[in-house]
Formats: C-alpha cells, structure tokens, sequence
C-alpha cells in the first residue's frame, strides 16, 4: 500500500481528543479491535478517548455503501471474518471509517450528532480482536537471544542456527487473555534446590516478555507456501503482546523439546490490532547483517523487504506495585526499546512458518519473541533487565524486583512517531498478578 489521504496528517477528527499530544488513537491511525458495549461483543475502532461502535456505523449508514462481505463480518463478535477479507479490504475498510470521522465532510458531520456511534474508551471492556486458532512465538531479537545465550552458555550464547533460520516454538492460543483480565501466577514442576527431588509449587521467578504480534489476515492452503515478496499481504496488523513466562518452571523443563507449561499458563494482547495499512509511513530498512554475518537464504531475501521489511515501533514496559497503588504512586518505566532492530522482518518470519506448507489461518497470531536492543535499558524482560536476579530493579519506593510479584500490575506501551507524520499508538497491554492457587 502507497500512502493516501487516509495518511494525510492535515486530516481532522470531529473527535476534538484525538488531536491532543500524545494521543494515541489519531484519525491516521483507526486499529480495529473487539469491545463489550452493553454486553455484547461489537467490532471497534478508538478514536481520541471514544470507541466507535462498527456495527451501529454500518447500520445507521454512517460507512456509506461497503463491499457486502465487509458489512456482513462487521457484525461478528471477532475480525477473523474481516480479517480473512485481506489488505485490499482493510484499506477499504479505513477508508470509510476515516470519512466518518472527518470533521469537515457532511458524513462526519452527521455522524457527530449520533449519540449512540461512540463511547467513552473508558467504560468499555476489552475483548480478545480475534478467536486465535494458532499461536506462534519466535525469538527474533538477536540481542535478547544474546543476553540469554550468555547467562546460561558464556562461552556460546548464540547457537550456530540463529543467524540462518528464524527459530520459533508452537505455543498456547487458549490461554491468550485480553488485556485487562488479571493473570495467575503458576505453579509448575521445578528443579530440585540441592540434592533430592525436583518440587511442585508456585513459581518463584515470574516474568513478562515484552513482544510485538502478528495477526494473521488472507490464510495459505495446507501445502502452499508463501513467497516473501507475498508475506505482508497475509498480515492485518500488529498488537502489544506480553508473553508471560516462569523462569523457574522453563529452566527445568526445556530440554530437550522447548517452552511448555511455562509459557502457555497466560499470554496477555492488547485490545487494538494496528493495521499494516496505518503503520507505512513508519517503515524502515530491515536490520543490515553485519560484516562476517550470512546472508539469509534465497527463500528469506527480498529486496524490498530489506529496504522497507521493519517497522520503527517505540515500545515500553511500565510496573505499578501493589504497594505504589497504594501510595498513590504512578507507574513507573522499567525499559525502552524499538522494534526495527529485530533480527528477522516479519515477512520473513512468516514466510519461514509457511516454507513447509503450514496453513496459516485468519486471526493466528506470531509473536516477534521479546524485544531487547544492546543497551541495559532497552531489555524487554525481568530476566534480562535484573540479570538473572543478581541486578536486581530499584523503583522509586525503595522497592526492589528481581522477578515479579504478586499484585504487580505489567503495563506495555507502544507508538510510533516521525516528522511530519501523526501519530500511530498501540496502546496499552496490562495485566495485574494475582497469587497462585493453594
Ligand atoms: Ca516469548
């Protein structure tokens, strides 16, 4: 997709708080996502500090004259439907919500005066975008993967695969929780603390992972690959991910088969899916390989993904302890980092997961594995910013977290922001911890 007038950032909003600093939800931006309004599950877009309700636009002829397909899957309870429609769709789609929502355009006008078109972001609840059929983590950050690598193999933290083939496990997807929705603490078989026999209790070293997903639009037939000049047409859009995981649980179990129950107890989405179509005007060239570092294979090299194949996402990670709540404290920022120095694109992620013939499905979801860049502050997990424990994060109150604990609240933020350009926010993904049963 070029840009259009969708991009424009003279374009205004009838919805006055979506031109304050900061805002996340602009006119340019429209990500779709699933609220609850008076309890039933309605297809979304924020805007300013209002959710507009998809299925009322449509029916009070506020989208004009939609292509059928794309009126009929505004009325399911998940974007599969709409999502499985394709790019060409979503760019129709945003299209007519962004005339509705113009100020100066007689559909915004009369869309202004429907009382019953928007609600306040803040009393609605957040509902899972899609039904995720798959779920899919990788482990594109090479300086996340080197942090690891060097806490538990000094001498070799990158393995001889990393640089070659973009490594990934198959989790969870009937654990994803929406946003918002607490998270339990585990418990899980664990590696014995001296000599004797391995426990089974609440995991002692819980941990958030501060990820970028893909949601999966147009699927593949089983048995047919998908060419990586192809790959971002059978993507909707990027959403926050928090890949929760027990430190602990994981070091005992995985080897040799990978992540299992210390994963797939939680993994947190933020509620509104960023279309491809509203994140162009951030993209950038693919993370360059460094002298001495291989070239991907011919099926992984595209040219113009390596011009244009990342996207410049700032992303965040906040914490608000029991305690700070209760002093009245604001959360505060662990970490900062940015997407565009994965190791991978997400085209090439997505092309390696179909090189087989894997289908993949409308609403699958491929996280990017956590986000770290090579400075102390930009390491997108607890494991990697306290060093294993012996770091560990001093917060403002005194205060100190090695993991997390019970009643933290894990707040991802993420935007993207460039000159001349307006801004494009995803959000937030929180979760609060709740203690571990019995
Ligand atoms: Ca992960």
């Amino acid at each position: 997709m070029a840009l259009d007038q969708t991009h424009d950032p003279a374009r205004r909003s009838w919805v006055a708080s979506a031109h304050e600093a900061g805002a996340d939800f602009t006119i340019q931006n429209l990500p779709l996502g699933v609220v609850a309004i008076d309890g039933n599950a309605r297809a979304a877009v924020p805007i300013g500090d209002r959710v507009v309700d998809l299925r009322h636009a449509r029916d009070a002829g506020l989208l004009g004259t939609l292509p059928t397909a794309i009126a009929d899957a505004l009325g399911a309870p998940t974007l599969n439907a709409l999502f499985a429609l394709g790019r060409p769709a979503l760019a129709t789609l945003r299209a007519h919500v962004s005339e509705m929502l113009r100020a100066d355009t007689p559909m915004g006008a009369r869309a202004a005066k429907d009382a019953t078109l928007t609600v306040p972001a803040g009393t609605v609840e957040a509902r899972l975008p899609v039904e995720v059929g798959d779920y899919t983590d990788f482990y594109a950050s090479i300086d996340h993967a080197t942090n690891v690598g060097s806490m538990f193999r000094p001498e070799n933290p990158l393995l001889p695969n990393y640089k070659h083939v973009p490594i990934g496990y198959h989790g969870r997807a009937s654990s994803i929780v929406a946003s918002g929705v607490p998270v339990r603490r585990p418990r899980g078989q664990m590696a014995p603390v001296a000599e004797g026999l391995p426990r089974f209790g609440a995991s002692e070293r819980l941990d958030y992972e501060l990820e970028i997903g893909a949601v999966v639009g147009r699927g593949n037939a089983l048995g047919a690959p998908i060419p990586i000049a192809e790959a971002e047409q059978h993507l909707a859009g990027l959403v926050l991910v928090n890949d929760w995981s027990a430190r602990d649980i994981q070091a005992w179990e995985y080897q040799p088969l990978g992540p299992f129950l210390a994963k797939n107890f939680a993994t947190t989405i933020a509620p509104w899916v960023v279309t491809l179509d509203a994140l162009e005007p951030f993209r950038a060239p693919a993370r360059p390989r460094a002298e001495g570092e291989p070239a991907p294979l011919p099926y992984l090299a595209d040219a113009t993904d390596r011009t244009r194949g990342a996207y410049d996402i700032t992303l965040e990670v906040w914490i608000r302890t029991e305690r700070m709540r209760a002093e009245g404290r604001a959360a505060e920022r662990l970490s900062h980092g940015t997407f565009g120095r994965m190791y991978w694109t997400l085209a090439q992620m997505l092309t390696h997961h179909a090189s087989n013939g894997c289908n993949l499905r409308p609403g699958d979801l491929l996280a990017s594995g956590t986000v770290s860049g090579p400075e102390r502050d930009s390491r997108g997990c607890m494991l990697e910013l306290a060093w294993k424990g012996t770091e560990p994060v001093v917060l403002g109150n005194g205060e100190k977290r090695a993991f997390i604990a019970d009643g933290d609240e894990v707040i991802l933020r993420g935007w993207c922001e460039r000159p001349g350009v307006a801004r494009v926010g995803f959000g937030e993904c929180r979760a609060v911890v709740l203690p571990a049963v019995g």
